[in-house]
């Protein structure tokens, strides 16, 4: 997690966790977790081999950048609920989830982004959706990978993230010209399938089967059943969303 000790990572924390406790929306939250990285970490440039070949660099993000800050903002536990009392129907509490906590983050980078401002700190964000090639479905800037690098968490079987509060919630980053202190690498493996096997509820919980055990998502799949997934209103506002596979023992807390 972020230094609170830095005088810049004690505001960016604080300004974080104040947004979000401070959300009027209908979803509740969770306290957000916050980390950083180096942005000249080499694991940047090597998300275009593992990514997507277009993924950007923080540099390219923002000329000058030093430091990357990754942020998960953790969905109550009454919305993960909502989302396991059916099957195959996405909640609408889980739906409206998403929508709220979208907006909410392109509200805190702002926000961040203005107050950093006020130290002289410069700072650009790419938005928490939406921002993947259409054909191949990878992003070009991907939180999830950014998150990793900041050692947020690790990814699960389900291609979420597993942070210390689980994977039900969202993420946000930021990339700044200022410096903060840098987490070590951590190789921390939050999924108990990765780990030993004994889990594999996403494989089971997804309708689609766009999980594999040889740890392979079929994102047309999955996108797919998002797009037309059952329990939402229909039409041009529909949420694409579905999170089947993000309410087993992962979700609110690292199993690990
Ligand atoms: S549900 Fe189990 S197997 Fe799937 S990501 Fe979570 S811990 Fe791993
Ligand atoms: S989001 Fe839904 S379709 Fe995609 S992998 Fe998870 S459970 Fe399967």
């Amino acid at each position: 997690m972020l230094e609170t000790d830095s005088g810049l990572g004690q505001l960016i924390v604080d300004a974080v966790r104040d947004r979000v406790a401070r959300a009027q929306t209908t979803t509740q939250y969770r306290v957000p977790l916050v980390s950083s990285a180096d942005a000249a970490d080499p694991r940047f440039p090597a998300l275009r081999q593992y990514v997507d070949p277009g993924h950007l660099t923080p540099e390219e993000l923002l000329p000058g950048a030093r430091s990357v800050v990754s942020f998960f903002v953790p969905f109550d536990r009454r919305v993960v609920e909502s989302n396991a009392a059916d099957p195959d129907a996405v909640a609408r509490e889980w739906a409206l989830a998403y929508i709220e906590t979208n907006t909410l983050i392109k509200k805190i980078t702002d926000h961040l982004i203005e107050l950093l401002a006020t130290q002289g700190v410069r700072g650009a964000a790419e938005p928490p959706t939406g921002n993947f090639e259409p054909a191949g479905l990878t992003s070009h800037w991907s939180h999830k990978s950014v998150a990793v690098i900041a050692g947020l968490g690790s990814f699960g079987l389900h291609h979420m993230i597993i942070t210390e509060a689980g994977c039900a919630g969202r993420l946000g980053s930021v990339v700044i010209d200022g410096q903060l202190p840098v987490n070590p690498p951590r190789s921390v493996n939050r999924c108990l399938y990765l780990q030993d096997r004994s889990c594999g509820e996403c494989l089971q919980r997804c309708p689609v089967s766009a999980l594999s055990e040889d740890n392979q998502i079929d994102r047309h799949r999955c996108w797919n059943r998002i797009l037309e997934a059952p329990g939402l209103p229909a039409g041009d506002q529909t949420p694409q969303v579905c999170g089947k596979c993000a309410i087993g023992p992962c979700s609110l807390e690292s199993p690990v």
